[in-house]
């Protein structure tokens, strides 16, 4: 891998604004004393929402509020302290087919234009309670684990074992040719018109690098070369690490993966503006890295209609 360029605009949902206090979370009165206190804040996910204000100009903040009664009838995460403040999330889940209230929004819906605290609160929130949601059970024997740390661990009482979260490391690449085109593919999940750079999920025993090398050539059939970091991104949907590349095609010739990928192409500057502006191209949000490698190739910011939920 080359040395990161630096040049990446600033990817949403990446700022660190909160302390995390790693050792705090072991202490087991943690999550008691903050709910106890009226000037801790709550970041109250439902489902997959949170209640939100959306301000002039596009500024968007998570309401928060203080701890009530019930919290603690539901799962309780501590996700850190700023300015002496310290934040909780509490995680109530929803029946299947409940709808938001008409304030609550998902973080793809907002995540571009959050605060940077209501950011880093609803990312981590969301993340842990993803993980939550799909770990209730024990891997070694099938017990029912429970939540300790503070939501970071789940523990098996049957025989001790600690569970951590995981996250999926995915790989996203700008792949460019010697004409200086970016490929575009379609995946087959995507709406009528969408594109994106192509991204794939590193596999078990495989380099960040080898995994973009690989993807790039199953996916489009393209030998890529000089993979440059150039950026990340926590993605919870449900529970990624997006890392985001720049490459070099060493050949243009395409050859799909026919069950992944419905379309791919090679656009220039001028082929992917005027694609965007007719609509006849959609490209993704802009909370997304996808959106800011794509721009970080344009040079500059592309005007389109946010699409947020391209897959
Ligand atoms: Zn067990």
């Amino acid at each position: 891998m080359a040395r990161a360029d630096h040049s990446l605009a600033p990817v949403a949902l990446t700022r660190r604004p909160l302390d995390r206090h790693g050792e705090l979370r072991g202490d087991p009165a943690l999550l008691t004393d903050r709910l106890a206190d009226p000037a801790t804040r709550v970041l109250h996910l439902r489902g997959d929402t949170a209640p939100v204000t959306e301000g002039p100009e596009g500024t968007t903040r998570v309401r928060l509020r203080a701890p009530t009664a019930t919290d603690a009838d539901h799962l309780v995460v501590y996700l850190g302290e700023a300015d002496g403040t310290h934040y909780l999330g509490v995680v109530e889940d929803l029946p299947e087919g409940a709808e938001p209230a008409p304030e609550e929004r998902t973080l793809r819906q907002v995540g571009a234009s959050l605060d940077d605290v209501g950011a880093a609160l609803f990312v981590t929130t969301l993340a842990l309670a993803n993980w939550h949601r799909t770990h209730r059970f024990c891997p070694r024997c099938g017990g029912r684990t429970v939540p300790v740390l503070a939501g970071w661990v789940r523990r098996c009482p049957a025989d001790g074992s600690d569970h951590y979260p995981r996250t999926d490391v995915a790989v996203i690449m700008a792949v460019v040719d010697d004409d200086d085109r970016l490929l575009l593919a379609r995946g087959r999940g995507f709406r009528s018109g969408g594109m994106s750079v192509l991204a794939g999920f590193v596999e078990p025993g495989e380099t960040l690098a080898a995994a973009v090398v690989r993807e790039v050539g199953e996916e489009v059939g393209v030998e890529v070369e000089e993979v440059t970091y150039l950026g990340d991104q926590p993605w919870p949907f449900p529970s990624s690490l997006m890392v985001g590349f720049r490459a070099r095609a060493r050949s243009t010739a395409l050859r799909l993966q026919e069950d992944e990928i419905a379309a791919a192409r090679w656009f220039t500057r001028d082929e992917l503006a005027a694609a965007v502006a007719d609509g006849s191209l959609v490209i993704p949000g802009r909370v997304s890295i996808a959106r800011r490698l794509l721009e970080h190739w344009y040079g500059g910011r592309l005007q389109a209609p946010d699409v947020s939920t391209m897959r």
